[in-house]
């Protein structure tokens, strides 16, 4: 688990706990994993994302977290079955990232630390998706149930889609593993009507064979509610879904993400789900419950949320996002 690296596994009331404990464990972390330690340390960074009254730092010091809602499935929770409504106003906040033309030129191809890694990014959703409600309505079969192929995803109450979002976080990161040698595939590209469903989104990444695979998400949650969190696969063996084999992979992926996107982005942990920890843990998502390869996805904020939507339409915020996820991948990559 970890965000201090794959040996290291201590139950998650002691990554927040302060004091010297936490102050010395950050002093002998890896600086890429530091900004997870730091964060516990100091209750968060108080301006930006779970708002630190509320979240892991603040809460946790004396005790473990509150009993956390993870492994429910909360209300409002988003993902494949989060907000529906559809983009209708421009996207004026889109801000295309520069970042799409990959790949970047910095480095030859073949070259670098992930040469040979191969990377699916899975941007949840698609622009077109509205267009076509009955074709995204079409149950799949996920093996423990059925479930739509495809939903709208949610948007900003200024009308910036989510697909908006997850294609423009994934153009980024692209570029950004793509410089350090990784072999990088995208589910869509805007470059179909709509979809692809979610059993589809598992199987490219499984044909693909990949190392890692994150699908990129914002949730539609309510006012107040803050953060990031990254969702896990739990064991399940159902039909064609059997993620036993990949559950404790994907933690240590997620683990890894998550510290990671502490911090590039400065933004703390989800302060509605997770009870703190940035992570959650679900059963009931056809695109983890059919993946045969380590993957998680991750709601990088709140987009009904105006301070998290701030973010969130922002591209400056979106590059250190898009590093923070990056890099998490990186480090699991290199072991
Ligand atoms: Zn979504």
């Amino acid at each position: 688990m970890s965000y201090t690296g794959p040996d290291f596994d201590p139950p998650p009331s002691r990554r927040f706990r302060r004091g010297p404990l936490t102050v010395a464990l950050a002093a002998l972390v890896p600086g890429a994993l530091l900004g997870w330690a730091v964060y516990a340390a100091v209750g968060g960074s108080g301006d930006d994302g779970g708002d630190a009254s509320t979240s892991a730092g603040a809460s946790a010091s004396a005790s473990s977290p509150a009993p956390s809602s993870a492994d429910a499935s909360p209300p409002d929770e988003p993902d494949e079955s989060d907000g529906k409504k559809p983009s209708t106003s421009p996207d004026s906040a889109s801000g295309s990232a520069s970042a799409s033309s990959s790949p970047s030129a910095s480095a030859p191809a073949g070259t670098g630390p992930l040469k040979g890694k191969v990377v699916v990014i899975d941007p949840g959703h698609n622009p077109g998706n509205f267009r076509h409600t009955a074709e995204i309505n079409r149950q799949v079969d996920i093996g423990t149930n059925s479930k739509e192929c495809d939903t709208t995803g949610t948007s900003t109450n200024d009308g910036f889609s989510e697909a908006k979002f997850t294609l423009d976080v994934a153009h980024r990161m692209r570029a950004l593993l793509e410089e350090q040698g990784a072999t990088v595939k995208l589910t869509q590209d805007d470059d179909r009507p709509f979809g692809p469903c979610i059993d589809e989104r598992a199987r490219i990444g499984n044909k693909a064979k990949a190392d890692a695979v994150v699908s990129i998400h914002a949730d539609g949650s309510g006012t107040g509610n803050r953060g990031f969190h990254v969702i896990l696969p739990g064991p399940v063996n159902s039909g064609a879904a059997d993620t036993r084999a990949i559950v404790e992979p994907s933690r240590e992926l997620g683990e890894r993400i998550a510290g990671n996107f502490v911090r590039a982005t400065g933004n703390g942990p989800s302060n509605y789900v997770g009870g703190g920890t940035g992570l959650v843990t679900r059963k009931d998502l056809g695109g983890l419950n059919l993946s045969t390869v380590p993957k998680v996805f991750i709601e990088c904020g709140n987009m009904r949320d105006s301070k998290d939507a701030a973010l969130l339409t922002s591209g400056a915020w979106r590059q250190k996002a898009a590093r923070g996820i990056s890099e998490g991948i990186a480090s699991f990559l290199r072991g």
